[in-house]
């Protein structure tokens, strides 16, 4: 199966469409988030890392990048990443990479979506604070049956505090003007791909079919 690099702006739904790949066709996911969480300790690395996080500093490119081929060469499968390339220096220093480790069979996939339409579903997120079960209250497919509680175990569903409107634009704003310099690049490259799909089923439908086609 071929590599993924998904470059998704907020509420794009890549996360569940990222959850079917995995369970379906047993890629890992990599987000440089979970990296930094669940680095090992007792590396060189990890100790650097961890110092750096305790200290409230942002981790660098240079140390994300470390992180990131340490575990691309570890694992086995096709990777999905998550969050990287942020921007088009990470797009360069990931090019690098991934040509000293070999790996050529990459895809880029755009989920395309409208602010709008982002925005509607951000905010129209409810999630289970018990068993974690997520819907939305705008999408007739994935709102709960009973308004406000959990289809599952019953429990009275929260609303995401953090994602305010005016708070959503900025963040949709900053990650697209990052993001446009990447998907040019990807596309001189030939190997950015786009969807853009009214819901994350869908959208996992169409990408399978764009890695079946490269098979
Ligand atoms: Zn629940």
């Amino acid at each position: 199966m071929t590599n993924i690099i998904f470059i998704a702006p907020p509420a794009a739904g890549k996360g569940t469409v990222s959850k079917l790949l995995q369970e379906k066709y047993n890629y890992n996911h990599i987000s440089t988030g979970d990296l930094l969480r669940s680095v090992d300790k007792n590396t060189d690395l990890g100790k650097r890392v961890q110092e750096i996080m305790e200290q409230g500093q942002l981790v660098s490119d240079e140390l994300v990048t470390e992180l990131l081929k340490e575990k691309i060469s570890t694992i086995k499968g096709p990777f999905i990443l998550d969050g990287y390339p942020r921007n088009i220096m990470q797009a360069g220093i990931l090019e690098e990479m991934l040509k000293e480790l070999k790996i050529d069979d990459i895809m880029a996939i755009y989920i395309n979506i409208s602010q709008e339409e982002a925005m509607k579903r951000a905010l129209g997120r409810l999630t289970c604070p018990k068993c974690g079960m997520s819907y939305s209250k705008y999408n007739e497919e994935t709102k709960p049956k009973e308004d406000g509680i959990c289809d599952v175990c019953k429990t009275k569903l929260e609303s995401r505090g953090d994602d305010n409107e005016e708070a959503f634009k900025v963040r949709f704003e900053t990650y697209m003007k990052n993001a446009q310099p990447i998907l040019d690049f990807y596309k001189s490259k030939n190997i950015l791909k786009e969807v853009s799909e009214n819901t994350s089923e869908e959208t996992f439908k169409v990408i399978e079919k764009m890695i079946k086609e490269v098979e």
